[in-house]
Formats: C-alpha cells, structure tokens, sequence
C-alpha cells in the first residue's frame, strides 16, 4: 500500500483535519500521479455536509486534481513518469455498459464510481479524493494536461469547466444564442467564459450586485441583479439558453419565465431540497427543464485541448490546506472569486 496525507471530515459535524491512510498498489492499468493542486468545488461541501445523500467517511474531498506522475503500470500506454496528469469526478466505470460505450462514463448503467464519496468497482474499498498528496488512477480515467496553460489554474476545468462545457456543447449553444449564466461561482465563471468563447451573448443573472464588473471582465455582455424586480421584468422572455448553476433553493418558475419559445434552462446546480416547478411555467412557449452531470473522460479531455488552445483556465484564489474550514465559509455566502485551489505543498 502507499502512504499519503490527506484532509478528512471524519462526520458531517466535523470540520476537515489532517488524517493519513493509503492508496492501493499501482496496478498494471494504474496511472499515479503527485498531486500538486486541487480545486475546491461546492459539491465538496454538500457531500461533507451530507446535503444529498449519507456519505461515506473519513471523507477526504477534491475531484478536481492535477499533479505529476510518478509511477505507471506495465500495461498503461498514454501516460509516463514526469507527464502532468489530472483527474476529475470519477476514477472508474463499468466500461461495457451503452452509455460507458458512447464515452458517457458519468451516466453508467451499473453506477460510475466518484473520485471521493464513492466505493471502487470492488463495492467495499471506499475511495478517497484530491485533498492529498497522491492517488492512484485507472488510465482511462487520467487526462492529459498541457503545460501551456497556469497549472493551479487548470484544475478547476476538471469539474467546473467540464459540468459547464458538457451542456453548452450538447444543447449547441454558440453564435446567434442568447445564454444567462445563473450564479457567477466556480461553475457560473466557466459557463460564461465558454458561452463567450462558443460565440454565445451571454448575460450573467445574480444575486449579488457587486460581480457586475467582474462578469464583464470575464467577457459577460449583459448583467441582471435577480433580486432586483424591475431588471428581471426586463428580462423576462429573452434567452435560449439557462445556465443554473445556483447551489441553494431557488424560484425555478421565475427563471423559466426568462426564457423564449423553445427555450432551455439546463441544470447544473445541485441545491440540497428539490424544486417546485409548475407545468404552466413549461407549457407557455414550449419551455424544456433539463439537467447535465460533469461529462465524460472523451468530452473532458475535448474540454480541456480547447482550452489550452484557447487560453483557457479559472480565475482562482489560491490556498493553504489548513484554510479550507473558511474557504467553505466564504463559499457560502457567495464570496468566491471565483474557484478556491488548494496548493497542496502545504499539507506535505
Ligand atoms: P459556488 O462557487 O458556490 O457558486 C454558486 C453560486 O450560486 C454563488 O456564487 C451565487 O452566485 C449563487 N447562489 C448561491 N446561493 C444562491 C441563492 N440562494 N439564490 C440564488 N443564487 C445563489 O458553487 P459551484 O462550485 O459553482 O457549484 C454550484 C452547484 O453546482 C453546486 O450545487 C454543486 O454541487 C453543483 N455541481 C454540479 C455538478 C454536475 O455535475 N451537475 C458538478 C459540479 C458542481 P451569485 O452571487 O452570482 O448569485
Ligand atoms: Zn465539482
């Protein structure tokens, strides 16, 4: 086995604190790689919390991880020591399955297996996430990073820039779209820089009025302050395109009378309680409500060579692990400028 630092909720009442364990063996298939940044994602703290569902713990989060390889199975082709490597959401799928076939590993028949939170193929052997010093990963699950790009600045593109990328390509948003991004966090900053770079008019909606200049910094056209009622009025009946990726309960019906006739408001946000939502804010206009979950290891790796051609990557607040308890904090009241990374020297 291989000892590795790590940071853990040992319950969903404790905060995160240092606690060591092991990774398994490289395997002739497994890719291990050093981990030197992962961001913070707020599915982090929804699953320490166990906002969805009850996790499994010690829980060590971070499925947004980049790092250097240190050692590669026999079998592994893609990958050698020295490469940067970077994994996301999920470490393994069944692979046979007609979604894991179309490259859909993240809608798995048989049930994909998470970064962290989750159990590998084995069913007893929990796994454990990026807040560490190193994992070990099935090739196919390991993306290749470009050393074009900031590489702290990288690892927010495994989870937050996928989960955007992934709906905005499937739905073919681009030139000739109207696109709101709903919250501008860590999600809601990628969807704008991608609706943008898609050729997308993008308008940023949010509850906080002082990000205006950033939403434009970060190549927004429009800016509507949803608590302000005059604005949303006048926005009502404008967009193609709903980009939700607001973490709290929120009024879906408002949102969907924004839309146009056939228009789409596509779900990433995860809040803890379910939505209500009226058939009549559907029906008028032909509106569609639909959802999209990270994206698959072909997708991500797109994903990811667009953005090292582009130049694109999160803008970022870098931290010490030791200052995750109030990194959440901050991540809570919406104070994200806009992806917190762990710089993970500083748990070693
Ligand atoms: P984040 O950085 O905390 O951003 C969420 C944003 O939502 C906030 O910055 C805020 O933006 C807005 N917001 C928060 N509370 C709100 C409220 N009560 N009403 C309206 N807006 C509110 O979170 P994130 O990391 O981007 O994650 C966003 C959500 O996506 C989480 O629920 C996460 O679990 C989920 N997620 C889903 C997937 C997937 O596969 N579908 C993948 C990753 C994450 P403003 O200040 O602009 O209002
Ligand atoms: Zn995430």
């Amino acid at each position: 086995m291989i000892p590795v630092k790590g940071y853990a909720a040992q319950s969903p009442e404790t905060d995160l604190a240092p606690w060591d364990f092991q990774r398994r063996e490289v395997g002739p298939h497994d890719v291990q790689f050093d981990i030197l940044y992962c961001g913070v994602c707020h599915s982090d703290l929804h699953q320490i919390k166990n906002d969805w569902f009850p996790g499994i713990f010690p829980m060590v989060p971070g499925h947004e991880i980049v790092g250097r390889v240190v050692k590669v199975g026999d079998h592994v082709k893609n990958f050698k020591v020295g490469d940067l490597a970077g994994t996301g959401c999920l470490v393994d799928s069944c692979m046979h399955c007609e979604n894991c076939a179309q490259d859909l590993e993240q809608y798995c028949l048989e049930g994909n297996t998470q970064t962290y939170n989750g159990m590998e193929r084995d069913g007893s052997s929990p796994t454990y996430g990026g807040y560490s010093t190193s994992i070990v990963v099935k090739e196919h699950f390991v993306l290749k990073i470009s050393d074009k790009l900031d590489l702290a600045a990288t690892a927010p593109l495994l989870c937050a820039g996928i989960t955007t990328w992934s709906p905005l390509k499937h739905w073919g948003v681009g030139k000739g779209h109207k696109l709101a991004v709903l919250g501008l966090g860590g999600l809601g900053h990628m969807g704008v820089k991608f609706g943008v770079a898609l050729g997308a008019e993008v308008t940023v909606l949010s509850t906080s009025p002082k990000k205006e200049e950033d939403a434009k910094k970060l190549g927004a056209h429009h800016f509507v302050v949803t608590t302000d009622a005059e604005q949303v009025k006048a926005a009502h009946g404008t967009f193609d395109f709903i980009l939700d990726t607001v973490s709290a309960p929120h009024d879906f019906n408002m949102y969907l009378g924004l839309l146009r006739t056939n228009g789409v408001m596509m779900c990433v946000g995860v809040p803890p309680e379910p939505a209500q939502v009226a058939a009549f804010s559907l029906l008028g206009g032909r509106k569609s409500l639909a959802g999209s979950g990270i994206g698959g290891i072909k997708e991500t790796q797109e994903m990811l060579d667009f953005c090292a051609e582009n130049g694109i990557v999160s803008d970022i607040e870098m931290i010490n692990i030791q200052d995750i308890t109030p990194a959440y904090e901050r991540m809570v009241k919406g104070d994200v400028r806009y992806r917190f990374v762990i710089d993970i020297a500083s748990l070693k």
